[in-house]
């Protein structure tokens, strides 16, 4: 109690003091609501979907108030909120650098960073790192910049022995290894690897994808989707004793978040979070009746990218896919696959495959490349040629992105409309992934790495999930 109330405080005290004390979080989880006080017997005001930056403006025990960029707002349980530290782009080097207004090399300079300078970051987007400056935000190159951490930011590590190492890439030294639910304090982050403070003083380097910054994470590990198995109440607590908030009918699919005496506490479709009692819910794949086709793209005479270390984006492409498949089915999906080989079959020919599986979607799976190796980051591509609602190819790029971008040392790079054949010449609902550039010889590296693939494969299935609970 005593905690809490210093709490609102300091809160009062931050947004009286500065503009920018706002909090920012992000959702993570996807399609949730948000309701009209901090109690689930309140009317829901909205929903939000996944990774939505949320300004926090108030407190209250388990809850935040917050609002959105489109203006929405209202109270989300913290459970269902990441907030990440502050963090900082320092110019580390002894040049000057500039700060534009947006993030090419060609567009116009409004200041520059001294070395030794430190400003707020604020996001990364395209290789180019967005700060504030004098109140507004700008652009600076990642290249030359480092980003840094104010506070003590703990990471968790998702997996038993973890290798720590001595610099930002899988080919330094192994230094030391961690496991599950270790904690550390975070300093830097480079080319999506956390540099750590060990409990010795030393400092190490760890995957970004073998960590999360989220707490909640494990207690979401039991998550999974239950089905009703007759129309069910839901309660806005875990008993009988509890308003009721919800009716669900027969049948509905709900994600399960937490359990307790007998009951679970849910998510519904409509991103509605109640109670019910778990002798109503029956366990369910979330994917099951659902049919898949997936393309690793290229093959054959067709290598796709060459990487900057001479590899070819064929291989990684077929590595992915074949990760995506495998959770796809133990999701309940039929998965096909346009080759599991390393051949050459024509784009158009991909995606006639789909309409003639009779397929619920094709995802066709690639990896960037560009000549400037600065460039990083994912996107995801639909085509709207042949169609023009959303439910067919926007929101499957959309759903897969969201998810994507989750991935610790994952950076954004956005959700583009683009006339490529794949996604052209199919009537089935169809999205393409490029999940990072092979010319950026960081990025590189992680991409070949089969943890990466794996936690980008997950994340990949997560938003697939979504995109059908949501149709
Ligand atoms: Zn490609």
């Amino acid at each position: 109690m005593k905690k809490s109330l210093l709490f609102v405080i300091i809160i009062l005290t931050l947004s009286v003091s500065s503009v920018y004390a706002a909090t920012t979080g992000y959702t993570n989880i996807s399609d949730i609501a948000l309701y009209k006080d901090a109690d689930y017997a309140s009317k829901a005001a909205g929903t939000v979907k996944l990774n939505t930056k949320l300004t926090i403006t108030e407190e209250k025990d388990q809850w935040y108030n917050i609002r959105t960029a489109e203006g929405l707002s209202g109270w989300i349980e913290k459970y269902f909120v990441t907030v990440p530290a502050e963090k900082y782009v320092a110019n580390n080097t002894q040049y000057k650098i500039n700060v534009r207004t947006s993030p090419t090399t060609s567009s116009k300079a409004v200041g520059q960073l001294n070395p030794g300078d430190r400003v707020k970051y604020i996001d990364t987007y395209h290789s180019w790192h967005i700060i504030e400056y004098n109140g507004n935000e700008c652009y600076v190159a990642s290249w030359l910049t480092d980003v840094e951490y104010e506070n003590a930011q703990k990471i968790y590590l998702l997996h038993d022995e973890t290798n720590i190492r001595s610099e930002a890439s899988l080919t330094s030294n192994v230094t030391a290894q961690g496991n599950r639910y270790d904690s550390y304090e975070v300093l830097t982050e480079k080319n999506g690897w956390l540099q750590i403070k060990l409990p010795d003083g030393q400092t190490g380097y760890v995957a970004g994808w073998l960590t999360t910054y989220d707490q909640n994470y494990y207690s979401e590990e039991k998550a999974g989707y239950k089905k009703t198995v007759e129309d069910l109440n839901v309660r806005s607590g875990p008993s009988a004793d509890h308003n009721q908030v919800q009716v669900l009918s027969k049948g509905s699919v709900v994600k399960v978040v937490g359990s307790e005496n007998g009951w679970d506490k849910v998510v519904s479709e409509e991103g509605v979070v109640g109670w019910c009692s778990n002798d109503y819910l029956k366990e369910t794949y979330p994917l099951s009746g659902r049919s898949i086709l997936l393309d690793p793209g290229h093959g054959g005479e067709d290598p796709g990218s060459i990487s900057y270390s001479g590899k070819y984006e064929k291989y990684v492409n077929l590595e992915v896919a074949n990760k995506v498949k495998d959770i796809l089915e133990s999701l309940g999906a039929k998965v096909y696959m346009t080759r599991t080989g390393d051949y050459y079959i024509k784009n158009k020919e991909r995606g006639r495959m789909a309409d003639r599986l009779n397929a619920d979607i094709l995802l066709s799976i690639h990896h960037n490349s560009l000549n400037n190796s600065d460039y990083f980051g994912t996107s995801t591509y639909y085509n709207t040629i042949h169609y023009k609602d959303p439910a067919h190819g926007y929101n499957l790029a959309e759903a897969i992105y969201l998810n994507a971008i989750t991935v610790n040392g994952i950076y954004r790079d956005g959700i583009f409309d683009r006339n490529y054949e794949v996604l052209r010449e199919t009537n089935t609902p169809a999205a393409l992934i490029e999940i990072g550039f092979m010319s950026n010889p960081y990025e590189e590296m992680n991409i070949h790495s089969g943890s990466f693939q794996y936690a980008v494969a997950e994340k990949i299935a997560a938003g697939i999930v979504d995109y059908f609970n949501k149709k």
